[in-house]
């Protein structure tokens, strides 16, 4: 069942658009072999949205304001200015001085598109959340999470999160901490918990643990340089940060942006031992790995 849901996601490419600076795409877990894979919404991803919000909104007044989701539909945020844009993790905020913050989440399919305010939006069911000044407009699509609360009330939503790999406070020793507290949890389970660090989703996660020569059911504790691991995560994240896509190998090439995801069953670029692919986690909260059984130990 999560095969055929995974393919079915595979399907199309994302347009670019030269007001965006991202578009997700709905195909963001793939086993087939040998397609391109369009950015996910992982940390570096979200960290490139928040950027493009608070380019277009922050400092402005918000003279629209159309929130698509019943709980909040008739909230009005109009004649308010937006403060900042920031990502915490995968999670966005948006920030008025009333006060207020749009808390936002892309989750798999989400994404957010800026377009100039004389544009005419056209109807679109898959719209959550329109917030526009007299420049632009901010359209967010089939967002996982759209809420409205107090600025105050933050940590309740974003507390639980551990040091966020591209914010202001990471805390590479903490985040160690925090994946060492679970010792027998396995390794690629525990950099996927964004309670232990933030940010990192399911293409680095494969990537990272490839790279270190890390299999993804390694327990943590006999993984056996967690800080370099940690450090990896981060550099992963940084490198990536400014563009679109998502490369781990250094090759922006169709095909060759990834060592491991999205290659089930192709040879390993290293060794030449088909990559396996198999789902892990919890059935709740499982997400397809992929690794190679030869180099990955
Ligand atoms: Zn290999």
């Amino acid at each position: 069942m999560r095969q055929v849901h995974a393919a079915k996601r595979c399907q199309g490419l994302p347009s670019r658009n030269r007001y965006l600076t991202w578009e997700g795409s709905p195909r963001t877990e793939c086993r087939e072999a040998g397609r391109r894979l369009a950015a996910v919404p992982e940390g570096d991803v979200v960290w490139r949205t928040a950027r493009r919000l608070h380019e277009a909104l922050a400092g402005r007044v918000l003279t629209r304001c159309d929130v698509r989701v019943p709980r909040f539909a008739t909230a009005n945020l109009t004649g308010q200015t937006v403060t900042e844009a920031i990502s915490r993790g995968k999670h966005l905020l948006i920030r008025t001085d009333a006060g207020v913050t749009v808390h936002t989440h892309l989750r798999m399919d989400g994404s957010w598109r800026v377009r100039p305010a004389s544009e005419r939006v056209p109807g679109n069911h898959r719209i959550r959340l329109i917030l526009g000044n007299d420049t632009w407009q901010a359209i967010g699509y089939l967002l996982g999470i759209v809420e409205i609360l107090p600025t105050t009330a933050e940590p309740a939503t974003v507390g639980h999160l551990g040091p966020d790999l591209l914010g202001p406070d990471w805390d590479p020793a903490e985040a160690e901490r925090r994946l060492r507290a679970n010792p027998s949890r396995p390794i690629g389970e525990a950099v996927l918990d964004q309670r232990n660090l933030a940010g990192i989703g399911n293409v680095y996660k494969a990537e990272m643990l490839f790279l270190r020569g890390v299999n993804p059911w390694r327990p943590v504790g006999e993984v056996g340089d967690l800080p370099a691991l940690v450090d990896l995560a981060k550099r992963l994240l940084e490198a990536n940060k400014d563009r679109f896509g998502q490369v781990t190998t250094g090759s922006r090439r169709p095909g060759e942006e990834t060592w491991v995801y999205g290659r089930a069953g192709r040879p390993c670029r290293r060794c030449g031992t088909p990559v396996r692919t198999a789902d892990q986690g919890s059935d709740s909260e499982s997400r397809v790995t992929f690794w190679c059984p030869h180099c990955q130990t």
